[in-house]
């Protein structure tokens, strides 16, 4: 199928990110709850319209922490929950537990030429990455090159201190993913300079 996601760069303009944060799934508390706690942004998923097996194996399959955009839970209507499937706002316990298994990975600096977008992400191997995200036409564009990387042994963590470092460039982009056939936010998009993000990633890979 080709890519026709809605290659629209959602947030070009100030009115039109006013509108799509209104429609965003992940509330201003979510938000803040993610960046209180450390989330990596690659480890939230957006499970919205997909039956809740499927995004419970997927999301074990890829090592995901947070879904959202999933049935609200009963005691307070919250709508992030873990890959198992509980409330994390009711629980945080629920997620130190997936923090405790953050594991050695790569954490990566993708570009989009079509959207002059960074990605900051992390995986197991980035040359596996760099395919899945162009199939799945990530953030509206099959154009992703990784153009830089970096070993880390808690890859989440360092992937969450570049994204923190780079919050005020951060720009959720809607679009079609491919591999789930459902409209979704690309959270892990930053419009900055490459070199920043590079810069970004290679100064906290050195802090450890
Ligand atoms: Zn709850």
């Amino acid at each position: 199928m080709a890519v026709t996601a809605n290659g629209r760069r959602t947030g070009s303009t100030r009115a039109r990110k006013r509108y799509f944060l209104n429609m965003a799934e992940l509330s201003d508390e979510d938000i803040s709850f993610i960046n209180a706690h450390g989330v990596p942004l690659s480890r939230v998923f957006d499970a919205e319209s997909l039956p809740t097996k499927f995004w419970k194996s997927l999301m074990s399959e890829r090592r995901l922490w947070l879904a959202y955009g999933v049935t609200p839970c009963e005691a307070a209507g919250h709508q992030l929950r873990t890959r198992k499937g509980h409330c994390v706002r009711c629980n945080p316990a629920a997620l130190a537990f997936l923090k405790r298994h953050d594991l050695e990975g790569e954490v990566y600096i993708a570009y989009s030429k079509k959207l002059r977008l960074v990605k900051v992400g992390s995986t197991e191997f980035y040359l596996d990455r760099e395919a899945s995200l162009n199939a799945d036409g990530y953030a509206g564009a099959a154009d992703w090159e990784i153009r830089h990387w970096a070993r880390s042994n808690r890859a989440g963590r360092t992937e969450y201190l570049v994204q923190a470092e780079l919050r005020q460039h951060h720009i959720p982009t809607q679009y079609f993913r491919e591999s789930t056939g459902s409209f979704v936010w690309a959270n892990e998009v930053f419009r900055c300079s490459l070199e920043l993000a590079k810069a970004t990633l290679e100064k906290i890979s050195r802090c450890k």
